[in-house]
């Protein structure tokens, strides 16, 4: 089974000819809007741009970030769906430039299913190892195995139309994992789910990636997902990669504003263009923080630095700086205490949810904020981690 490398890749679409009925300002409007995309070249749209990554065998990673940051034109790379401009692509060491998909080895989950709607759940199965054509006696046992890990033992007869969302795409998943490819790329494959459907998938799809040993690429925009599914989380932005690391070091120390306010929930908190004072302190919320000499040097121009803290990373006491409730909501385990300081900057802080507390902060309640300074996130006037 592969490792995956990707050098410098680039992914360039050529802008859409606008023909028909169009009178000449509507393809003017329309051109301009292409040329609108956050990058765009002679040729057209920039999906991806400067991407190079490497995926061990065997990993679980996350590609997580917003609708039309080039997610799936990633995902269509890697199998051989899209072949990219600039760059190269490497399975094992060996160029896969030119390999064509069906050569690849992979196998891709859409988010709609993407069934035979004439088939039942049985032949949706089985069909990737009879194209291949495996004696039926082969192919039966696989099926039966791949329904019982997905829970779909009872449904073989049935037909797409006749199951959940859920359903359906486990029966995605079995006909993807069926042939035992080496790597399973799957494309928002929860997206049209609901939440407590997405999370008992999640669980599933991260026993399969134990018994398959299978690399798993998941492409998101959701961060629960990645933060519940990925050892590593590789963040894209505009067809750039923003971050690619272990999901504790993405949450922990995000390398840019981006991801900062991307990942975690609720969004962390953030002062504006916080100044420095001489000594080298910042204050906040009434406490002060010694810039480390790593911090100090990477501070280009004194223009302030944006300082980010997330919710749980504020506590509240009986004294410490003051702030109004505004309201609270709580979930799932959490209490979210949205509050008020100074003139009208908006915070949240974070607390467990004991049953006892419910009813502890009410709207217009003051109370008294600390923040953790040890868990402070500072950014340059380029959002760069400092
Ligand atoms: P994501 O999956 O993250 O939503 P995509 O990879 O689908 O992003 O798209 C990245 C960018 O490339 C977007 O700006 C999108 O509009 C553009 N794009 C994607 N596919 C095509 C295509 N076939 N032709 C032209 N532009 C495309
Ligand atoms: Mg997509």
């Amino acid at each position: 089974m592969p490792d995956i490398r990707l050098n410098d890749v680039a992914m360039i679409y050529p802008f859409q000819k606008v023909t028909g009925l169009f009178d000449r300002k509507q393809k003017q409007l329309i051109l301009e809007q292409q040329k609108a995309m956050p990058y765009t070249s002679n040729e057209g749209v920039i999906a991806l741009q400067h991407f190079s990554a490497e995926i061990k065998n065997g990993e679980f990673v996350v590609v997580l970030g917003p609708s039309g940051s080039g997610k799936s034109t990633l995902l269509r790379i890697i199998s051989g769906l899209e072949r990219p401009v600039v760059g190269d692509i490497y399975f094992d060491n060996k160029d896969y430039k030119f390999v064509p998909a069906q050569d690849r080895d992979t196998a891709m989950v859409f988010q709609n299913y993407a069934l035979y709607p004439n088939q039942t759940v049985y032949r949706n199965i089985a069909f990737p190892l009879e194209v291949k054509h495996v004696p039926r006696e082969e192919i039966e046992p696989q099926v039966r195995k791949m329904a019982r890990m997905l829970e779909l033992e009872d449904k073989l007869n049935r037909f797409p139309h006749e199951l959940s969302g859920g359903e359906k795409q486990r029966v995605a998943i079995a006909r993807s994992l069926i042939k035992d490819p080496s790597v399973l790329l799957l494309d928002e494959p929860f997206a049209n789910l609901d939440p407590l459907m997405r999370g008992k998938l999640r669980k599933q799809l991260k026993e399969l990636h134990q018994a398959f040993n299978t690399t798993f690429i998941y492409v998101t925009h959701d961060q629960y997902d990645a933060l519940s599914l990925a050892d590593r989380i590789i963040i894209l932005k505009d067809g750039i990669m923003q971050m690619d690391d272990t999901t504790a070091n993405v949450y922990n120390y995000p390398a840019n504003r981006f991801c900062a306010e991307f990942v975690g929930s609720p969004a962390m908190n953030f002062f504006e263009a916080v100044k420095v004072s001489r000594n080298n302190t910042i204050s906040i919320l009434g406490r002060e923080y010694h810039l480390t000499t790593g911090q100090q040097k990477k501070i280009r121009k004194n223009t302030g630095i944006d300082v980010g803290i997330r919710g749980v990373d504020i506590t509240i006491k009986d004294e410490g700086y003051p702030a109004v409730v505004s309201y609270t909501e709580i979930i799932e385990s959490d209490i979210i205490i949205h509050v008020t300081v100074d003139e009208g900057k908006e915070l949240t802080v974070v607390e467990k949810l004991n049953n006892a507390d419910e009813m502890k902060y009410l709207a217009g309640q003051e109370v008294h904020l600390v923040a953790d300074m040890d868990r402070l996130h500072l950014f340059d006037s380029d959002g760069d981690r400092i």
